[in-house]
């Protein structure tokens, strides 16, 4: 029936609240999860799935491994051993034996299970106090009401406020709506890749009958969401290049050899390769887009410098975009000094500078009096109009979203483009996903003779950092402590790396790292995590009573922040108790300890991002990862730091220790188009959706066939949030 057919199509694009048991609240709810419309909804995939079919006995689950076990409960007891935290306890009883089952902060649990239910928990198990013992474990209450029909439960990203089941329930009503809605994907590539229709394949990949099932579906999307993204790469690099004038650089200009001149240190090898890699780029008479790969610490920042200071020489501007205040203050600081020295005039523009201070800066820079403009996201402001932007760069690239990256590059006329990142990514993933590159590889770090040693340590072991730290100080250098975030409970962290980057814009600081994937092992409760503030109080009062100890996070002030890492920089600060907020690019020479608490929790991504704070200098530098954790797993992952410094090989292991759930919905991409997409694995099909839209568009430019018509309308709607595509 076509009307139906219709409705189904244009319900997609619908508001939320359509959607039945869609209430108002609910529907702000769901806001908070980045879903508005009916298609942001039935696009919320499952994070993980459990599969009841594959039931153990208590006696006969493994420590460690992950499993669903059915039983009656014996007791359910809430209990309340610290403030604002509480606990649920079921004790479950199956034929064998006796589970312990713990759920944080799920107190609505009470309601829903009492004892003598039969219930089926599926997650991790470990052994604890003389029990087999599964925490925060998926839930079902077995029986009449049961809402899961087959034996493969969805587990979908939730919140505090809208619990996993609810959010199936209402997914499933979304996905009644939209049921029969045209299938943009054109019949020739569905048939070639054998792919299910995006009807089947939506509903299979929430509620798959079995695992087999959802993986297929997922193979389909995952397909769709990258020819978009290839799709939309292409057209918007034709729109920018389409009567554009690209620029020749000059590439051996004064300013650039001032700049040179101004270094206090030489480049190593790789660094000047690197350097004439991206003049070469810039000379050329096209536009130039050049990735320059280096694990942390590599020295990436001042060869970025030559890049603008050659946009200097040639009479045109450069942008410098950072993901955080505390980076692009760095950046104007430090290259800020050696541009300075070459004559090149720069400003920096962040979130929380002054509206004055703001509108005399945007003014120069329209009137093309003001060479380089450094910050964070408020570069991407409309009114940040330079007069002849002839250079971008991106630094920890990311960190943005195709959509921004687009955002920033469209305020000039083609111009050059800069990417800098510490990601390790395969060069042909590069290509497909950033479009015709060149790249630039720096695998050492300036001071590579410098040792770094990484070490875990047990709670009880604490003692060794602390020691390593007072020797450090006594030398008169500095020493990080860092802490999970203060105030910011896994959740919210969730839903965070969930949204899209605009929200971790708006976030702050502390936006989540999107190279950590949401699995199990960081999704804890918050409310036992070590204070940083407290810690900071004790350590002032007690091991480094004296030193000057002081606290940088995300919810401080602007100006608290700058002159905290000001006062760092300086070192009249000795040891600074910070959260993630130094993970990207903070650079302290000085500092040469590091302590991580609760190390386990963290992503290692992450902490090898944290660890690449230390070690910058000349002298060596000694990284202590603590943990509480007595579970293997998170011990044998932690080892891995121990075990390689390298970033490349890190991520390798990493990816190797993730299951199949795990990597569903992990997003290494910020991409606001990618829901599924995981780079690392799905090179194969990046590669194919770049060859098939290079295909499509060679026939038909601007997505006008009858065919290509839904194509075009997906293509715009996946990348609605930026503006320079043509509309068609
Ligand atoms: P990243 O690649 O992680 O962005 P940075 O650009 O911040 O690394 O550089 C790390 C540190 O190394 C900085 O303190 C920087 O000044 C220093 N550095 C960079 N290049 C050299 C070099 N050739 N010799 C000595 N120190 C260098
Ligand atoms: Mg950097």
């Amino acid at each position: 029936m076509p009307l139906n057919r219709e409705q189904a199509t244009l319900a997609l694009d619908e508001p939320v609240s359509r959607v039945r048991l869609v209430s108002p609240a609910r529907a702000r709810a769901l806001e908070k999860l980045g879903i508005r419309t009916v298609r942001d909804l039935v696009t919320h995939f499952p994070r993980s799935y459990i599969d009841l079919s594959a039931v153990e006995t208590v006696a006969g689950a493994r420590i460690g491994e992950m499993c669903t076990i059915r039983g009656t409960v014996h007791e359910i007891k809430l209990k309340k051993p610290k403030r604002n935290l509480s606990l649920v306890e079921i004790a479950l009883l199956d034929e064998t034996g006796l589970l312990m089952v713990t759920a944080f902060r799920q107190p609505w649990l009470m309601d829903q299970i009492k004892a003598g239910d039969a219930v089926a928990v599926s997650g991790k198990v470990s052994f604890d106090y003389g029990f087999k013992r599964m925490t925060n474990p998926f839930i079902e209450v077995l029986g009449e009401g049961q809402t899961v029909t087959g034996s493969v439960v969805p587990v979908h990203p939730a919140t505090e406020k809208l619990s996993a089941a609810w959010v199936r329930r209402i997914v499933a009503n979304g996905l009644e709506l939209v049921r029969g809605a045209f299938d943009p994907l054109p019949l020739g590539l569905r048939l070639r890749y054998r792919l299910m229709s995006r009807d089947a394949a939506l509903q299979a990949i929430h509620f798959p009958e079995l695992r087999a099932e959802a993986d297929e579906a997922r193979r389909r999307l995952v397909y769709e969401e990258l020819l978009y993204l290839e799709l939309f790469l292409m057209q918007e690099g034709a729109a920018r290049a389409a009567g554009c004038e690209p620029t020749a650089h000059v590439v051996d200009g004064g300013r650039l050899r001032a700049f040179a001149d101004a270094l206090p240190f030489a480049l190593t090898g790789e660094q000047e390769r690197a350097r004439d890699e991206i003049l070469e780029a810039m000379a050329a008479p096209s536009t130039a887009n050049h990735m320059l790969l280096g694990d942390v610490g590599t020295g990436k920042t001042v060869v970025a410098g030559f890049a603008l200071a050659a946009a200097a020489d040639s009479g045109g501007q450069a942008l410098l975009l950072a993901p955080t205040e505390v980076l692009a203050e760095q950046h104007h600081k430090g290259l800020g000094a050696l541009l300075e020295a070459a004559g090149v005039s720069h400003g920096l523009l962040t979130g929380s500078t002054t509206a004055s201070e703001r509108a005399a800066m945007l003014e120069l820079f329209a009137a093309g009096e003001l060479d380089v403009l450094i910050g964070t996201h408020a570069l991407l402001s409309d009114d940040v109009q330079p007069a002849h932007l002839t250079l971008a760069v991106i630094d920890e690239q990311q960190r943005f979203g195709v959509d921004q990256r687009a955002k920033l590059l469209a305020k000039g006329e083609a111009p050059d483009a800069l990417y800098l990142t510490a990601t390790p990514i395969p060069r042909t993933l590069a290509l497909a996903l950033y479009g015709n590159l060149s790249l630039s590889y720096i695998k050492h770090r300036p001071h590579d003779k410098v040792q770094r040693t990484t070490k875990v340590l047990s709670k009880q072991d604490q003692g060794f950092a602390f020691d390593a730290a007072r020797e450090a100080l006594a030398r008169g250098e500095q020493v990080y402590v860092v802490c999970p975030l203060v105030g910011c409970s896994s959740e919210e962290r969730d839903e965070k790396a969930a949204g899209k980057s605009s929200a971790a814009d708006a976030a702050g600081d502390e936006a989540y790292h999107p190279a950590v994937a949401i699995d199990a092992e960081t999704d804890f409760d918050a409310a036992d995590v070590t204070a940083a503030t407290k810690e900071a109080q004790i350590l002032q009062n007690s091991t480094f009573s004296e030193y000057r100890v002081e606290l940088l996070h995300g919810g401080m002030g602007t100006e608290a922040k700058q002159d905290v890492m000001e006062r760092f920089r300086a070192g009249e600060i000795d040891v600074l108790v910070a959260t993630t907020v130094i993970e990207v690019g903070v650079d302290v020479p000085n500092a040469t300890v590091m302590i991580v608490e609760d190390a386990d929790r963290f992503g290692l991504a992450q902490l090898h991002q944290l660890r690449g704070r230390v070690g910058r200098g000349e002298k060596s530098a000694e990284v202590y990862l603590v943990s509480a954790s007595k579970r293997e797993e998170s011990l044998a992952r932690l080892a891995a730091m121990e075990t390689t410094d390298d970033g490349f090989e890190l991520a390798a292991y990493d990816l190797s220790l993730r299951r199949e759930g795990d990597i569903l919905g992990n997003r290494q991409h910020g991409a606001s188009g990618l829901k599924l997409v995981n780079i690392m694995r799905d090179g194969a099909v990046i590669e194919a959706a770049h060859k098939d839209a290079q295909a499509i568009l060679d026939l038909d430019p601007n997505l006008e066939e009858p065919d290509h018509r839904a194509l075009a309308r997906e293509v715009r709607l996946a990348f609605k949030n930026e503006s320079t595509i043509a509309g068609g």
